[in-house]
């Protein structure tokens, strides 16, 4: 029988997009689902246990003390193809931007929206990743997912993931329960093109839709996102720190009369979303920088460390914005990177 290889305080300084320099007391390279068995049936996942992938949502604040399952489970596969669908497996550890490419250069819709977020795909549901007006709940059939009490594979239908704005089921009930190993895609021949986000549509205001293609999509997010988003390879960030509030018509229309043009996106059942950015930049954050640490020159919403800092400095940066806005606007800002 191989023996899945466990290695002793190891640093994931290269596995987190912060590069924060803490230590895994554990931590076994995951390539495949029997990795994953032989570590059950020896009683190694019954501690503490942490799925990492790219490490492009997590703030480590401390060493782990347990076990780090570094997802590296490559590959993908057409499972079944009809005339309009293809649907695409893809395991865990396919990199989230080459999926994408690939999927765009195969002509297949529904992805390009979401082009170049630094993820893997097995992390994609977690947080039901979106951007650009597109959601992976827009076009994800199912997954499968290791559970680490039981060792089965378990399905889990696009319903069954209880998706919403930045959240699923592996955030809530099921936290830190299953190894995501498979993602199931389902991608239309036929593309019907999301370009309502208002950067998109005025990037495409002069061009017929009929003229535009999924390619042409792709690479203007990938431009869009350029302009604003610091990539962590230059500059280290994990993307949004904060979630987009949501508050009621009677809490927005009170804002709105100190301040009128609060932007706001209204919601079907009357709340408003308001952009956490905007709220940032109210408060005078915007550009702010403490030592090694601040806040993006161009988008408020990310934290960014120009050099050597700890997690917990980030975190502390962090509740301050947080208390600054519930002082001034009495919001509660909800952290959208995994704090550890
Ligand atoms: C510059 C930048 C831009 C970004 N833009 C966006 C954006 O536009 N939209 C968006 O939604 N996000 C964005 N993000 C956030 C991030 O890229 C996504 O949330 C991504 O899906 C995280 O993937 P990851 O592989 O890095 O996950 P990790 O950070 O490794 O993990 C995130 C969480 O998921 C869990 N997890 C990871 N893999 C698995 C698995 N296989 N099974 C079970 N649990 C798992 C981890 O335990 C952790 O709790 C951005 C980040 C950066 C740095």
């Amino acid at each position: 029988m191989i023996v899945v290889i466990i290695k002793e305080n190891f640093c994931l300084a290269p596995f987190n997009t912060f590069g924060i320099e803490v230590l895994a007391y554990n931590l076994s390279i995951i390539t495949n689902i029997s990795n994953l068995e032989q570590l059950h049936k020896a009683g190694k996942l019954k501690g503490r246990v942490l799925v990492l992938s790219k490490g492009s949502n997590i703030l480590f604040t401390k060493n782990f003390d347990g076990l780090v399952l570094l997802n590296q489970m490559w590959g993908k596969e057409i499972i079944k193809e009809t005339a309009q669908y293809i649907y695409l497996k893809v395991n865990a550890g396919e990199f989230w931007p080459s999926l994408v490419e690939y999927a765009v250069e195969n002509g297949w819709g529904g992805l390009e929206n979401m082009t170049d977020i630094p993820g893997k795909v097995g992390a994609a549901p977690i947080q039901n990743i979106g951007a650009y007006g597109a959601e992976i709940k827009d076009v994800m059939e199912s997954l499968e997912a290791f559970n680490l009490d039981s060792g089965e594979v378990e399905t889990f239908s696009n319903k069954d993931c209880k998706f919403s704005y930045r959240t699923s089921i592996f955030k809530t009930e099921f936290k830190h329960k299953y190894f995501i190993t498979s993602v199931t895609f389902k991608l239309s021949k036929q593309h019907s093109l999301n370009i309502s986000y208002k950067p998109l549509f005025e990037a495409f205001r002069d061009k017929n839709i009929d003229d535009i293609t999924i390619a042409d999509v792709s690479s203007e997010v990938a431009k869009i996102r350029a302009s604003k988003l610091p990539n962590p390879d230059n500059l280290k960030n994990a993307g949004s720190f904060f979630k987009n509030p949501v508050v009621s018509k009677d809490k927005f229309n009170e804002i709105k009369l100190s301040y009128p043009d609060i932007p706001n996106y209204p919601l079907v059942n009357g709340d408003y979303k308001v952009p956490a950015a905007w709220l940032i930049e109210q408060c005078g954050w915007k550009g702010k920088r403490q030592g090694n640490i601040g806040v993006h020159e161009k988008q408020a919403l990310v934290i960014v460390k120009y050099g050597k800092a700890s997690g917990n400095e980030i975190k502390q940066l962090a509740d301050s914005i947080k208390n600054s806005i519930s002082k001034k606007f009495n919001i509660e800002l909800e952290m959208e990177v995994n704090i550890l």
